[in-house]
């Protein structure tokens, strides 16, 4: 049995690698990390398979980094990702990993000049992170020269299946010398057209999967009402739901001032946070929350920013988050150090767009509920 690596340091990196990763906060390698990194730094094609939120990127990009080497200007290792969003942040993690080896990345997507990205290639890039479609453009115009690239990697490689990009990929892959190419696959889901891909184009691949058990993510539910009238949906949702600290979110200020008063007019012990209130004030609500004297405390996502409180059980997003990122960190607040948690949103009809584009962006899933009716809540 190999022994399971739990420290950065007990992989074989560089001084400077290890810096990096300790500068961004990285303390030990996720599952995904431990178990991929050596591998790839060993020379082997692997497929790492996780659920969205565990690593990846870092589990591709630190052994990847390690082995670029300094002051070879060409382009040695070539990310494919699915969107232009996923590539700009990829890009600066991998700026972050390659801070004292000077790596040079550039994000290549559709959207942007290309003439922009063409003088940025010929200024000498080491790593390019790029969207199938816009990639294919720079090889068709003989903009790119990927006859250097020693490591290319899918990531997210589900995803760019689900959008249509296989054709692309394949043209990607067909460019690429297969002898010298060291092809890392990533994914959070292995369906079947991706082994096929990666039994055409991968050479003896290690498989990594890890199971949904063995995750240090934490546990959240997360499930949504679609009402007209929110604040009786939520009343009824408090009433019903077996709850412990609640941290409810609301758009503006004033949103906040007026959930507050209606909560407590009807004898839910809430109080509001939020960037009018002085920062006396601000403590004096934050220590009845933590003392667990005040059992729902109303916020906007500034003054909710920081708060570092471990047994919230519920989050409620009474206003829908304005991106993914915010829902994302929104719901953070609960489920920490292993217990569970539920995140509630609330959304009006017309919402139900913007919620399903925060779905696909943060890669997660909501249960549509029905609202309790009162009959459940006599019981
Ligand atoms: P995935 O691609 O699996 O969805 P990401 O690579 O985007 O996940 O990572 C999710 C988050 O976890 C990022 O904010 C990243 O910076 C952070 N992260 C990754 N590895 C570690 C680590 N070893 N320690 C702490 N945070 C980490
Ligand atoms: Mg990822």
């Amino acid at each position: 049995m190999k022994k399971d690596i739990t420290t950065f340091g007990e992989i074989v990196l560089s001084k400077k690698v290890l810096a990096a990763i300790s500068d961004m906060g990285f303390e030990e390698p996720s599952p995904i990390q431990s178990q991929t990194i050596p591998l790839v730094l060993e020379g082997h094609d692997v497929i790492g398979q996780a659920q969205t939120g565990t690593g990846k990127t870092a589990a591709f990009g630190i052994p990847t980094i390690e082995r670029i080497i300094d002051g070879n200007r060409h382009i040695q290792a070539l990310v494919l990702t699915p969107t232009r969003e996923l590539a700009i942040q990829i890009s600066e993690e991998f700026t972050k990993i390659g801070k004292y080896k000077k790596v040079k990345t550039l994000p290549i997507y559709g959207g942007q000049s290309i003439d922009r990205q063409i003088r940025a290639l010929k200024y000498g890039v080491q790593i390019v992170i790029g969207t199938p479609g816009r990639l294919l453009d720079h090889i068709r115009r003989n903009t790119i020269k990927l006859n250097a690239v020693k490591t290319l990697i899918l990531d997210e490689a589900d995803e760019m299946l689900d959008m249509g990009f296989v054709d692309d990929i394949e043209a990607i892959l067909e460019q690429l010398s297969s002898t010298e190419r060291q092809t890392l696959l990533f994914s959070a889901t292995m369906p079947a057209p991706i082994a096929k891909l990666a039994e055409k184009y991968m050479t003896n691949p290690k498989k990594v999967t890890i199971s949904r058990e063995n995750l240090t993510v934490p546990l959240i539910d997360q499930i949504y009402y679609e009402t007209r009238e929110k604040l009786e949906g939520l009343c009824r949702v408090l009433d019903v739901e077996e709850t412990g600290k609640i941290i409810i979110f609301c758009r503006t200020k004033k949103g906040v001032d007026d959930l507050v008063a209606s909560l407590q007019a009807r004898g839910y012990m809430s109080d509001g946070l939020h960037g009018d209130l002085s920062q006396s004030q601000r403590d004096r609500v934050m220590k009845k929350f933590r003392d667990g004297k005040l059992e729902i405390l109303v916020a906007t996502d500034v003054a909710a920013r920081g708060i570092d409180i471990d047994d919230i059980t519920h989050v409620v997003n009474y206003d829908i988050p304005q991106d993914h990122e915010s829902y994302v960190h929104r719901i953070g607040r609960t489920g920490r150090a292993g217990k569970k948690g539920v995140a509630i949103t609330f959304i009006e009809p017309r919402e139900y767009r913007q919620l399903k584009l925060i779905e696909r962006l943060a890669k997660t899933k909501l249960v549509r509920k029905q609202l309790p009716s009162s009959a459940d809540i006599l019981e």
